[in-house]
């Protein structure tokens, strides 16, 4: 993908990344799209490359590597590797989850990482950004095995992550069991109780809505959109990806405020329920899914709905499409069926599940879209509410903590929005989004002095 990059002094450490970082496809992409959104922003700040901030902002802090011995239930020794990608500390400890999936690199661990820093940012919460995991699958591991493999994790981790300087939480194969079992294992060796990650157990200092934020927290982002051209969810039909975490509480606040899933998926295909998934199907799939069991499982108990294997659902034709699965789902040739169908609205609940072209597409053809790293920030900003709550010795209600997220989300829409009219494009939420996000780390930056 080409970009382009007006800024001289973007397009310099654009021009030095994409040789140091070639075979980085992930981490590139995203900066690629930073690059070339802040530039008009940059313009106007030349204590940036005084201060060398630019390089800095592409560069993470530190990087940790480690292996991680365990053994499976027949007493089999088997390495995995792990890693935690300390990226930016400027405006808070670094912030991020941990994911378990055998894609997991440093290619797409410093993608994560980078988007992080940004998300963080347009929460207003004080965080600054990181991502980490291991190569791990957890696909098929009995739960003693999964407990001694984040056990050995965090028998490394530990070492460089506190509530002051590094908080991690979950992301994909990484939910409530693997962050309880890390929590106990941190416990364990350094002897504290604090809140050294989030997305914990309700009993041990997690925060209400902590589930439901990323989901819920898309939904309200998406209502703000369409409240800018005086629509609401009322009888739109909706495509999902994913049935996993943000998938399902995306479907669920849908369906409250009056809108119509059609489809869920997962890596070995798709179902269309052309009927909508409601309340009462969806608790269905809630509890397939804590079963480990694959998304055809809707067909099998709902058998009007149709499942078909190893598809991506973005040739259904609705209004709006949601990709909450993982990145690189939607293509350039999903993109033009997409607006081939008529879609109007894209949404990004998962990290970059829309490759640059694709989003260059939308954009051509009147799709208003949104990024994952505001669209999506719900979730880490609940953990900041944990965070908030740990460190008061306090647990707020579901519905406290539902208001705050739903005033975030609107906050990072408005500001998302009016940033885009001010610099870029009214309406153009990928530049909003990244300017807003970049200028409050960089004064931050600038202001540290060189580090
Ligand atoms: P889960 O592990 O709960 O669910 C992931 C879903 O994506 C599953 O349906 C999974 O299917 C599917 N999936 C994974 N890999 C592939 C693939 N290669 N092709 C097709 N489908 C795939 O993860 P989450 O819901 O937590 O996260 C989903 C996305 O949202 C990720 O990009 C994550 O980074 C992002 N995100 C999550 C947040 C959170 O709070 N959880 C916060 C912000 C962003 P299967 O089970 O078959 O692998």
């Amino acid at each position: 993908m080409e970009y382009t990059i007006k800024n001289a002094y973007c397009k310099r450490v654009w021009d030095e990344i994409s040789v140091r970082y070639a075979d980085q496809g992930h981490f590139l992409q995203a900066a690629g799209l930073v690059l070339e959104t802040i530039s008009p922003v940059v313009d106007k700040m030349p204590e940036l490359e005084k201060n060398a901030v630019l390089e800095r902002f592409v560069e993470p802090e530190r990087i940790i590597m480690f292996r991680v011995p365990w053994t499976d239930d027949q007493g089999k020794p088997h390495v995995n590797r792990g890693f935690r990608v300390q990226f930016n500390s400027a405006i808070g400890p670094y912030k991020g989850g941990l994911r378990f999936s055998p894609e997991v690199g440093l290619d797409v661990l410093k993608f994560l990482g980078f988007e992080q820093v940004l998300k963080n940012s347009l929460t207003t919460l004080p965080m600054g950004g990181g991502k980490g995991g291991s190569d791990f699958d957890a696909h098929g591991k009995s739960d003693a095995e999964v407990m001694r493999f984040c056990q050995s994790f965090v028998t490394e981790l530990y070492r460089h992550i506190g509530p002051d300087t590094d908080v991690p939480a979950g992301d994909k194969g990484v939910g409530g069991r693997e962050v309880a079992y890390m929590f106990g294992q941190y416990k364990r060796i350094t002897n504290q109780y604090v809140g050294v990650l989030t997305g914990k157990g309700l009993s041990f200092g997690g925060s209400l809505a902590r589930t439901e934020a990323t989901g819920y927290g898309l939904i309200y982002f998406v209502e703000c959109m369409l409240a800018k051209i005086g629509q609401d969810f009322k009888g739109k039909t909706a495509i999902i990806s994913g049935d996993g975490n943000v998938a399902q509480y995306a479907a669920e606040k849908l369906i409250q405020l009056g809108g119509k899933p059609l489809t869920l998926s997962d890596s070995t295909g798709y179902i269309l329920d052309e009927e909508g998934i409601t309340a009462e199907k969806l608790a269905y799939v809630k509890e397939f899914r804590a079963n480990h069991e694959k998304v055809d499982a809707y067909v099998k108990k709902f058998p009007k709905a149709k499942f078909f294997k190893g598809e991506k659902p973005w040739g259904v034709k609705a209004d709006l499409a949601l990709p909450c699965a993982t990145q690189d789902e939607i293509y350039l040739e999903d993109a033009q069926k997409l607006v081939a169908n008529g879609i109007k609205l894209v949404a990004e609940g998962a990290n970059m599940p829309t490759r640059a072209e694709a989003i260059e597409y939308f954009q051509k053809n009147g799709v208003i879209f949104a990024p994952g790293k505001a669209a999506n920030a719900g979730g880490v900003a609940v953990s900041g509410l944990e965070m908030s709550q740990n460190s008061e010795r306090l647990s707020w209600s579901f519905e406290e903590v539902d208001a705050k997220l739903k005033q975030i989300m609107t906050n990072i829409h408005d500001n998302a929005y009016e940033t885009a009219k001010k610099y870029a494009t009214e309406g153009d939420y990928v530049a909003g989004a990244n300017i807003a996000g970049f200028v409050k780390v960089a004064n931050a930056m600038v202001a540290q002095g060189l580090v």
